[in-house]
């Protein structure tokens, strides 16, 4: 296939408007998969993802489809569909020239339509409304085609109104994309040039690299080297996602495909990273950045003997996620552990649900905390990733400024919504930059908002505001200062270091007074009285107190059945294990640490 006759392009939409569904209608189309309903949503390999429903690792699949009695090679690019993979998405929107932007009829713009499209339109893709669910009772084709040319000033007259689910309109699609897709400009006779945009891992090969081939080819046995990293590797197998790997002898300029290089690790793969041949360097592609992490929390084994069990589940697990940062960490109450960094919320779920599988003992995950910038007078800047470290006096003698991550947040949701979401915004330390009408009645709202503010419950109380109907959608845009304070926990007197947080001050009474009364509910009694108390800087602003409990278990069984007696002995053996004894023997159970993640 020459340039000429390779579409590279992507389908953008917003979770559920049914870009799944469309990938596996065009993979049927062109024959690339059966019918077959087993095949349904080949896309979303991970069991995750499947459940979810979500996307969160990019696929990639090559299809054959003859327009006009030519053969052209289109390769659909998925994109993860959620933010916190902002820049996966956008390296990936680098591997195309073109994308489908498919907006549900009955929802019309949400605000993942809204961040998509701006990423798109900012790599100069060229972008092809399509209208999809139309098969719907509740569909609006007019009124989405509308929001579409005012929100996105796009040419709607020759716009796609489809039903991804039925098919009805589906053939229309890849013709538009043959049309109105440039095809990859590539110079199949100048030097290698390859850009790596996904990897994973696989059991039997290693790293499987997904490289979008800008120009020259590349073949087995090639010797490459990474810009960003100088490393040297041989090719030992590569191919097109057909839409499964399928070997071919080369890729060739303006294709797509995957590349085995024997990399042992993910983390050798950096997306966005060029490739070029073993002593022919060339320009690397621009806009570089490895992947941030933006949330961060402790994971440290229940039982601390577990703590290298724990360290071969994270190592075999980070294999295949590289974007999960992973250091060493020391905390008084809990010993030998880990700080982990995340991309954002999702992908700390993810990962959590993940090492559950992979690790069959028992963690304890400390809540998340964004990375916080201290400034001190001399003009030097601290990155702080466990509030344990936070410096907690109002007036540190070398502290210039706290800093903390800010976010640029896109709301869409119905008119009458307005005032709760600025109640909700306002509650959060948002600021109001903006807000239009997309239609008559639906709204956009963009706020500047402080990261740590939309980490807990701020998507929870969105949808419940709205009974489901606001979307939100951010981007990172960089440090403000604020005015924090550090909570610490302090049980019998002692503080436990991974129950510290950071606030910022105007909520700091608040959230101390809450998280000691979430704390009292979720402990258990012993054979002492225990205090739990809250500071603020180093400032008690609460009490609360647990009595003291007989440790007299069998008191219950009157004397009786001594079979009973022992159940109950090993039942409470069982509970034991569950609990954490920290500060001054006191016992902490697991979901005192679950407790205080649901937010302020
Ligand atoms: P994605 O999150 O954008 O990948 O969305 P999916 O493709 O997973 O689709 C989300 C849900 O919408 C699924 O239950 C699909 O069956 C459904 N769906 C997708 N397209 C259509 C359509 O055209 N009509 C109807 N009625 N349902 C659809
Ligand atoms: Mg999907």
């Amino acid at each position: 296939f020459p340039p000429e006759r390779v579409r590279n392009f992507s389908i953008i939409a917003h979770i559920d408007h049914g870009k799944s569904t469309l990938a596996d209608r065009l993979l049927e189309l062109t024959g690339t998969i059966s019918k077959d309903s087993s095949n349904k949503q080949v896309l979303d390999k991970l069991k995750v993802e499947r459940e979810r429903g979500i996307t969160v690792k990019a696929q990639t699949a090559s299809m054959i489809y003859n327009y006009k009695g030519e053969d052209y090679l289109l390769n659909l690019i998925d994109t993860p569909g959620h933010v916190d993979f902002s820049y996966e998405v956008s390296r990936s929107l680098a591997a195309c020239q073109g994308t489908v932007l498919l907006v549900d009829c009955c929802q019309g713009i949400q605000a993942q339509t809204v961040a998509n499209f701006f990423m798109a339109f900012g790599e100069g893709l060229s972008i092809i409304p399509v209208l999809n669910k139309i098969d719907l009772p509740g569909a609006d084709i007019e009124k989405t085609a509308r929001q579409i040319e005012t929100t996105f000033e796009l040419d709607i007259s020759n716009m796609l109104s489809i039903s991804a689910k039925t098919g009805i309109g589906v053939a229309g699609v890849l013709p538009q994309i043959i049309e109105q897709v440039p095809a990859p400009t590539a110079d199949a006779t100048a030097p290698f040039r390859g850009l790596l945009f996904d990897s994973w891992y696989d059991q039997y090969v290693g790293v499987v690299c997904l490289v979008a081939i800008r120009d020259g080819n590349l073949r087995k046995g090639d010797r490459i080297v990474s810009a960003h990293t100088g490393n040297t590797y041989e090719v030992t197998d590569l191919g097109i996602m057909f839409p499964h790997q399928t070997a071919t002898t080369s890729l060739e300029a303006g294709q797509v495909g995957y590349v085995v290089l024997g990399m042992k690790t993910t983390r050798d793969a950096h997306i966005g990273d060029t490739f070029y041949r073993e002593h022919h360097p060339v320009a690397a592609f621009p806009g570089f950045e490895p992947a941030k992490s933006m949330v961060f929390a402790g994971c440290y084994p229940m039982d601390a003997a577990d703590y290298t069990k724990l360290q071969e589940a994270l190592d075999r697990l980070t294999l295949n996620d590289a974007s999960v940062s992973v250091a060493r960490e020391a905390s008084v109450a809990l010993g030998q552990g880990f700080r982990l960094g995340f991309l954002g919320t999702l992908h700390m779920d993810v990962f959590r649900e993940r090492l559950q599988e992979e690790y069959d003992s028992t963690v304890i995950n400390t809540a998340p905390t964004v990375p916080y910038i201290v400034r001190y007078h001399n003009g030097e800047e601290k990155t702080i990733r466990n509030p344990a470290q936070f410096p907690d006096v109002d007036q540190h003698p070398h502290v210039a400024a706290f800093l903390e991550p800010t976010v640029a947040g896109t709301l869409i949701f119905p008119a009458e919504y307005l005032g709760a979401m600025m109640d909700l915004c306002g509650a959060h330390r948002g600021l109001l930059h903006d807000y239009t009408y997309i239609d008559e009645r639906r709204v956009m709202m963009k706020y500047t908002l402080p990261m740590s503010e939309i980490l807990t419950d701020f998507y929870d109380q969105l949808k419940s505001r709205t009974s489901g109907y606001a979307s939100f959608d951010y981007e990172e845009t960089g440090y403000e200062p604020a005015d924090l304070v550090k909570i610490n926990i302090l049980l019998n007197a002692k503080p436990v270091d991974a129950l510290a947080t950071i606030v910022h001050r105007s909520h700091a009474d608040r959230v101390a007074k809450d998280w000691a009364k979430r704390l009292k509910t979720v402990m258990n009694r012993q054979l002492f009285e225990i205090t739990i108390q809250a500071a603020v800087n180093n400032r008690i602003v609460c009490r609360e107190s647990i009595s003291p409990v007989r440790k007299d278990v069998t008191a219950k069984c009157y004397g009786g059945d001594i079979t009973r007696k022992m159940k109950l002995l090993d039942r409470q053996k069982a509970g034991k294990k569950k609990l954490k004894t920290v500060a001054g023997g006191v016992q902490l159970p697991q979901e005192a640490f679950l407790t205080l993640m649901k937010g302020h």
